[in-house]
């Protein structure tokens, strides 16, 4: 029978993208962190939606699961299949043309393979701004943002993936094709199917075209790097620049000093740019609408206001492209300087912001408490309340031991997290990662009404099995 389906794929997509063989495979089966390989009957690679939904349409027919990939970027293992070797992955990655841009409507239709990378560039050929950034851009693909909701550093002022989607077009678990690429900014016609794709990670149909929502370019962009004494201070350093700033705020990122210390010791060529030792630090950027001049006028009073006031102790500017550049490296490569210390426990979690000093006092003291000696890598996107909280071993403990330990450290984390009312899963979805623990937060409400969804629209259960729910 599996002989019979993989002839029927080779005659829609041609036997060249019906990928059998192990080596063929290996790209699409490992997830980005390499902690889980998963096997697949086939991967295959369409290059349009009635190619996507004819796939569909046949894996509805013999009975196959089918796991949705894009860029394989994934952090919660939602992009990769199980061992069983049942499924087939779906990869969206020859779907990438950019099919239309609309510079009055500001928006712009985009097949769901497309390089974030890619349509980043596109709206800026037409001298517009698609705001999605993640550090995952040159490798990640719009559908994958879509599916999984992504974040990224500009959430404080342009939003989520979800806030840049206007429409959407999806191949239904039954192979039919819904057209819902409206470009509109109003549209209270019943049910929203567009938000409802969006964030299911690939659990209720394939994403296969977006009509994403493009902005002014601004004229200038800024960047600062602020020493503050405390969690607390930096929330009040981040009230002063939204107040102060106003819409031009874009993002606004927390680095506790023991992640930056990690960056500095791995990527020696980085620099640590103030003299000062801090508990933390903030990334601040600003886009401004006027000019560069406009804009560090109005970092600078800001930064003079935030010293004088003892929100901060130390700062810096940006006076180039390059230097910004690197205050961002020091960001973007706190993950990878952790990986490289060794293996750490991670949490992607989401709080009230006011809420966050509170947090960070009581969990790392409860850590502190039963993992004496452990050590927490606290870093953000603190103006959207998200925190990424990843926990390494004791000096004195093996990593590979430590990580035995990981459901009592989720337990510590999680639960005060839920005390707060926050979420266990800010930007990056559940996948199989998250699946169980979300049970133990989520009402029993809640997750019923998740499986009604999942029933009504994937009756069979083929759409990414065993993932988010
Ligand atoms: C270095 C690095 C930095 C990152 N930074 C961030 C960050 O700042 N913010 C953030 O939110 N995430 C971040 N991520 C996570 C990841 O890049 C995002 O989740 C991204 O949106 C995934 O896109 P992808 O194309 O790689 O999707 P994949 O990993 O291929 O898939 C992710 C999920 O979406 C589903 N899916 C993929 N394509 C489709 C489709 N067309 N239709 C339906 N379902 C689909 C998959 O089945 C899977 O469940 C980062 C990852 C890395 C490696």
């Amino acid at each position: 029978m599996n002989s019979e389906f993989l002839a029927s794929c080779a005659q829609i997509i041609g036997q060249d993208h019906v990928l059998t063989s192990e080596p063929d495979q290996q790209a699409y089966l490992t997830d980005w962190r390499q902690r889980y390989t998963g096997k697949a009957m086939a991967v295959l690679l369409p290059t349009s939606t009635e190619e996507v939904a004819a796939l569909l349409t046949l894996c509805a027919r013999y009975h196959i699961p089918c796991v949705p990939q894009g860029g394989n970027t994934g952090l919660v293992l939602g992009s990769v299949p199980d061992q069983t070797g049942k499924a087939v992955i779906l990869s969206l990655k020859r779907m990438n043309r950019v099919l239309a841009v609309d510079v009055s409507n500001n928006t712009m239709t985009v097949q769901a393979g497309c390089l974030l990378e890619n349509v980043q560039t596109a709206a800026e050929t037409h001298q517009r701004l698609f705001p999605l950034s993640l550090a995952s851009e040159g490798s990640c693909t719009i559908g994958g943002n879509l599916a999984t909701n992504a974040g990224g550093t500009a959430v404080l002022r342009y939003g989520n993936a979800r806030e840049l989607c206007l429409g959407l077009e999806v191949v239904t678990a039954t192979g039919e094709i819904w057209n819902g690429l409206r470009g509109l900014r109003k549209d209270n016609t019943g049910y929203d199917l567009r938000d409802l794709y969006i964030g299911a990670e690939g659990t209720l149909g394939i994403i296969t075209t977006a009509v994403l929502k493009l902005f002014p370019q601004p004229r200038a962009s800024l960047t600062a790097l602020a020493a503050v004494p405390s969690a607390e201070a930096a929330l009040q350093l981040l009230n002063l620049a939204r107040s102060d700033l106003g819409p031009t705020l874009t993002g606004f990122e927390l680095i506790s000093d023991f992640s930056l210390q990690l960056v500095l010791k791995h990527f020696p060529l980085l620099k640590k740019p103030l003299d000062s030792n801090c508990p933390y630090y903030t990334l601040l950027e600003i886009s401004d609408h006027e000019s560069e001049e406009h804009a560090n006028g109005l970092m600078e009073s800001m930064l003079a206001k935030a010293l004088e006031h003892g929100h901060a102790t130390d700062a810096v500017c940006a006076t180039s492209i390059s230097q910004s550049k690197t205050l961002w490296q020091l960001r973007e490569h706190i993950s990878a300087a952790q990986a490289m210390e060794g293996k750490n426990i991670k949490h992607d979690i989401s709080l009230p912001i006011s809420d966050i000093p509170a947090f960070i006092k009581m969990t790392d003291a409860a850590l502190h408490a039963a993992f004496p000696g452990c050590q927490v890598v606290c870093f953000g996107h603190l103006g959207d309340g998200n925190l990424h909280y990843n926990v390494s071993a004791p000096v004195t403990m093996r990593d590979t031991d430590f990580i035995q330990q990981q459901q009592a450290v989720n337990r510590i984390v999680h639960d005060r997290v839920h005390g707060l009312n926050g979420s266990i899963s800010a930007e990056h979805g559940l996948g199989m990662l998250k699946r169980e623990e979300i049970t133990l937060y989520k009402s029993a409400l809640e997750l019923s009404l998740m499986r009604s969804i999942k029933g009504a629209l994937d009756p069979d259960n083929l759409m990414n099995p065993g993932k988010l729910l």
